[in-house]
């Protein structure tokens, strides 16, 4: 984007600026942006704010830690917004909840993005302490025999009606796709793309 296609006059100088993580698209915080601020998230790559409360230059997380690494920065259609696609490091919130407007963790379908992550995460664990890590050690032939385990309990609950046994057999099944997919290095994403192909 260019920033010179920013119209700053109609807020008194400032944008507002919604920030959202790219992979679970979980609104995280609202904040606003000047001219300075919005050039320097662009070319920092961190996402800069100008705090209306301290009235100055705001580095998110300068302080504690908890910084906004920008994917891509979005104008809105009359140039005086901006959507921040971030990856956030820690929480966006200062009362340490993960997005400012109270929840907890990535809600609906952000589940799933969040679940691949926590997949990504276990990768490197330990495999006599985490479930996912011995799963992966186990390697893609057997993840891939559990999932068609999964499969099968999932379409005798599916047959039987038993809804709640349906879900948690789904559960399991999308977890151990999941894990599959890692363990042969592709990511939701690329499910996804083929479902937008078939769209
Ligand atoms: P930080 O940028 O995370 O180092 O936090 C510095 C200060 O900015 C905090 O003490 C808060 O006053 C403020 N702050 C941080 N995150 C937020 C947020 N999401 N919304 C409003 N104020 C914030
Ligand atoms: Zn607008
Ligand atoms: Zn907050
Ligand atoms: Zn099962």
């Amino acid at each position: 984007m260019n920033p010179d296609d920013i119209d700053f006059d109609k807020g008194g100088g400032l944008i507002a600026a919604v920030v959202q993580d790219a992979a679970t698209l979980q609104v995280l915080m609202l904040a606003y942006m000047d001219r300075a601020a919005l050039d320097e998230t662009l070319e920092s790559g961190e996402a800069t704010f100008f705090s209306r409360s301290r009235g100055g230059r705001w580095r998110k997380g300068e302080t504690s830690g908890d910084r906004l690494k920008v994917v891509s920065v979005t104008p809105d259609c009359d140039g005086d917004a901006v959507l921040v696609r971030v990856e956030p490091v820690g929480n966006a919130c200062h009362l340490n909840r993960v997005s400012c407007f109270g929840d907890a963790d990535a809600p609906g379908l952000g589940r799933l993005a969040r679940l691949e992550q926590t997949i990504r995460d276990r990768s490197d664990a330990d495999p006599s302490e985490s479930w996912t890590a011995k799963l992966l050690a186990s390697g893609p032939k057997r993840i891939a025999q559990k999932v068609g385990e999964e499969g099968v309990e999932t379409a005798l609950a599916g047959a039987a009606g038993d809804e709640a046994e349906l879900a948690s057999e789904a559960a399991d099944l999308i977890y151990h796709l999941l894990v599959l997919l890692r363990s042969r290095d592709m990511s939701l994403q690329d499910v996804l793309d083929v479902l937008e192909s078939r769209a």
